[in-house]
């Protein structure tokens, strides 16, 4: 059993990582001039890779995918790296491949210590990067993987962007991994290929081989290794039903997100990078529903200006023409600090100094530069300023008067100021804040963590953290119902919103705005095609009375409600 980090059904034969290659003991004294010739002739030929693969990966994948390997070559053009080798060659006369390594292994170890998930997950994009230099200076620039036959899924402890790019990916069939996260390069070009992944298998070494054949489900998370005939029928059954369902789905794609009865549902898109922006117009979807923008800044050294920050909301804007776009203001802290920002441990960082408890204190003159960067790009575009971590009237106060303030002094008009909902607290203050809050938005992730004190990030709390838990879904129904009544728009714009069993009762709740990543708004508009608003209204109604995040599940089950997979 692993983790699922890409959707899909695979059926082939593993191939399994070749090792790195070897680097040897030098048995004859290191001439350190002569290795750094060969480092610099090493940095040169991977910069020629680089580029040549970005061709490659933006014609074959796109342009946010080649994003990947630019970002490659600025690490591979930042100085500190190829210095840091020249000094280990220096002064510990080492061979290139052996200082490559040492100089990789300590910025890889650095990062993996870093609190952010996505600066862990940079661990491997050094990696990766310090493979193909020492691959160079070894003089064997080939690929990690041997030439694929049909049907591969490739099988690596720690497998690299490059691996994925380099392969021939008409043969790629999935892609199993021991170690890698959901926001991974590695992830996002799984996704991009339309290949399923999975990750959290133990053991590769020791239980796979090249050749075996392996039964892959991106879906369940699960991995057959050698299966026996009754499980492969049982597999291709599978296969058959999920390409159905998945036909039936695009077929949808081009209408209208709504209920059978013809209940109209905008769906929007979360975005974490401007590039995304692509996807959602490529989506249909109405607007942007949520910029995190702390993601955007998260491996800065220096807080982000003002200029930077209207030509990055500027991009996005561009990319979504004359839709409304939701950017939320820094939610720094919990588990997200940048480079830039040095923090001294807590001992509870998800109850800590967060969200706009950082802004309003330690953060002020950064929420300041951002607020002024968001008024200006409001003159040109449509935006709507959401607060996160709102505790109540005062702090939701406090922000608006400091962005009332910034607008009166740069003469620009305040465009809309929401609420982001998701600490209790806000939910049984919600009647007051919306006094002066002119939409909301609904963050079921923090929300349910804070409500069922469970943590959102255990790999294991799927029985304890589920928005399926009545106390959850009765937050959603008050927080609804207030801001319904008080003619306030309000959109739901966590996870939740974007797994279709919960978005149809979310909209049997009065939810009529859902926010989530473009690629999972397909499932959820096919699924609400064919459900009555009557249906889901009484979904709901049984829902909210239930005891259990089990009983719910049933409620759902029993209704016959299914999911982005025939089997959910
Ligand atoms: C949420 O908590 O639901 C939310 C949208 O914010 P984030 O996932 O960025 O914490
Ligand atoms: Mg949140």
């Amino acid at each position: 059993m692993g983790k699922a980090i890409a959707p899909g059904l695979a059926n082939g034969r593993a191939v399994v990582l070749l090792d790195s290659i070897p680097v040897q003991a030098s048995l004859t004294p290191v001439d350190s001039d002569a290795e750094i010739l060969r480092l610099k002739r090493a940095f040169q030929s991977a910069g020629a890779d680089l580029e040549a693969l970005q061709a490659h990966v933006h014609q074959e994948f796109g342009a946010s995918e080649a994003e990947i390997f630019a970002a490659h070559q600025l690490i591979l053009e930042d100085p500190a790296l190829l210095n840091d080798i020249i000094q280990r060659l220096d002064s510990d006369a080492l061979r290139v491949e052996d200082a490559i390594a040492a100089s990789v292994e300590e910025y890889a170890a650095r990062m993996s210590k870093a609190q952010d998930p996505y600066l862990r997950e940079r661990e491997l994009d050094i990696r990766d990067i310090g493979n193909r230099l020492i691959r160079h200076a070894a003089g064997h620039p080939a690929s990690r993987f041997s030439a694929l036959e049909d049907n591969s899924i490739i099988v690596g402890e720690e497998l690299l962007p490059s691996d994925l790019v380099e392969l021939d990916s008409d043969k790629l069939a999935g892609v199993v991994t021991q170690r890698c996260g959901e926001t991974s390069h590695v992830a996002i070009l799984a996704r991009a290929l339309g290949v399923p992944a999975l990750t959290g298998i133990t053991d590769i070494g020791g239980s796979l081989s090249t050749g075996q054949h392996l039964l892959l489900d991106g879906y369940a998370g699960k991995l057959v290794i050698a299966p026996t005939q009754s499980q492969r029928q049982a597999f291709e059954q599978k296969q058959h039903r999920f390409n159905d369902y998945r036909d039936a789905q695009k077929a949808d794609e081009h209408l209208p997100c709504q209920t059978m009865d013809g209940v109209e549902i905008q769906l929007m898109a979360n975005l974490a990078r401007p590039n995304e922006a692509e996807l959602s117009a490529s989506s249909n979807l109405a607007a942007i529903g949520l910029l995190r923008t702390e993601f955007l800044f998260l491996d800065h050294s220096e807080p982000p200006t003002v200029d930077e920050q209207i030509d990055l909301y500027a991009q996005v804007a561009s990319r979504m023409p004359g839709r409304d776009i939701c950017i939320r203001t820094l939610d720094l802290g919990g588990d997200k600090f940048p480079l830039f920002l040095r923090h001294s441990p807590e001992a509870n960082p998800n109850l800590g100094i967060r969200g706009l408890r950082f802004s309003l204190g330690a953060g002020l003159s950064m929420f300041r530069t951002q607020v002024e960067a968001l008024l200006r790009v409001s003159a040109e575009h449509r935006v709507n300023i959401l607060l996160p971590m709102v505790l109540g009237v005062d702090d939701f106060l406090a922000a608006k008067d400091i962005i009332l303030q910034i607008a009166r002094e740069l003469g620009l008009t305040v465009p809309p100021i929401g609420v982001l909902v998701e600490t209790p607290a806000a939910v049984l203050l919600i009647d007051e804040i919306l006094d002066h809050a002119d939409f909301v938005n609904l963050g079921t992730n923090d929300l349910t963590q804070f409500l069922l004190a469970s943590d959102r990030n255990a790999l294991d709390a799927e029985d304890d953290y589920s928005v399926l838990h009545p106390a959850v879904l009765r937050a959603v129904k008050t927080v609804c119902s207030t801001a319904q009544a008080k003619n306030k728009p309000v959109t739901v714009c966590g996870e939740a919103a974007g797994s279709p069993e919960i978005a149809a009762l979310l909209v049997g709740l009065g939810i009529r705005r859902l926010s989530m990543s473009p690629s999972l708004s397909m499932p959820v508009k096919y699924l609400l095609r064919t459900l009555s608003l009557a249906t889901l209204e009484a979904l709901a109604r049984e829902a909210i009375e239930a005891r259990s995040i089990c009983r719910v599940k049933e409620i759902v089950r029993v209704a016959g409600i299914r999911g982005s997979y025939p089997e959910s």
